[in-house]
């Protein structure tokens, strides 16, 4: 993987000797495993532009924690993307490490730095936003830039490409693992009435990255994207109904959508066995 092809730049800043060879030589690595993956190619050529170049340099403090954005560039004439990752943070003898069993999902290198590359991307694209709140079902993401990335990894983790992984991450405090129920298909719309526009606004901000990442990993265990473009009345149906186990009123939120009686019957096999 030619760096330059990407825009990319790693900077070790900071270190010295063996040191700075070493964390070059990582990171590198780590962008090639990236790399390797259908997800990560899509992620990688979605942020690819001269005029916004990336940096990869160490993170600042020694913690649990890397950094990705966008940046002004030093020299000047606009804004650049930046990541800050170390990673000797999340080896095996890191600060980080992926050895804690029950808090290691989306924990690997090569996620965490997937993870950050996403923040880079919707700043790269001019569609960096925090806002709106996030709603109470969805507090574990923060905000809905943590929200994006921590899906865009989860569908990273999930792709097949991808041979080495962690698993699902439930949301965007501590690394836990997503519950069974969370990672069942439209689970998510289900979940919360506010996920649905978060990622329709998600794809509509970003149609070319998104709809890529639904069609090349359509079947994959974990896909909302693919299921939104795919199926977008069964999304707002569940948005529209939630969870519960009633049989007749998850039939009546299905046909309140206009769906035939064929699907509905499908549909409620499927969500209320
Ligand atoms: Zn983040």
């Amino acid at each position: 993987m030619d760096l330059r092809t990407y825009f990319i730049t790693i900077n070790p800043v900071g270190l010295n000797g063996a040191a700075r060879q070493r964390y070059v030589e990582q990171v590198h690595e780590h962008l090639r495993w990236i790399h390797r993956t259908k997800s990560g190619r899509i992620l990688l050529n979605c942020i690819r532009r001269p005029n916004f170049p990336v940096e990869i340099r160490p993170h600042a403090l020694v913690e649990c924690n890397a950094v990705g954005g966008g940046e002004p560039a030093p020299a000047g004439g606009g804004n650049r993307g930046f990541v800050t990752y170390t990673p000797g943070h999340f080896g095996q003898h890191g600060i980080c490490t992926t050895t804690d069993g029950a808090n290691r999902s989306g924990r690997l290198f090569d996620e965490i730095l997937f993870h950050e590359l996403v923040h880079v991307f919707r700043n790269a694209t001019g569609r960096w936003n925090q806002a709106p709140r996030l709603g109470f079902a969805m507090r574990q993401y923060d905000d809905n830039e943590e929200f994006i990335a921590v899906l865009c990894t989860n569908i990273y983790v999930s792709d097949r490409t991808n041979k080495i992984k962690t698993g699902l991450r439930a949301g965007h405090r501590g690394y836990g693992a997503m519950s069974v129920t969370d990672a069942m298909r439209f689970s998510l719309f289900a979940s919360s009435a506010s996920a649905l526009p978060l990622v329709k606004q998600f794809c509509a901000d970003n149609p070319i990255f998104t709809k890529a990442i639904a069609d090349q990993l359509a079947d994959v265990e974990y896909n909302p994207l693919a299921d939104f473009y795919k199926a977008p009345l069964i999304c707002e149906a569940f948005a529209l109904f939630g969870r519960s186990n009633d049989r007749r009123q998850f039939r009546q939120a299905l046909s309140g959508i206009g769906l035939p009686t064929a699907v509905i019957d499908t549909m409620t096999k499927l969500a209320i066995p």
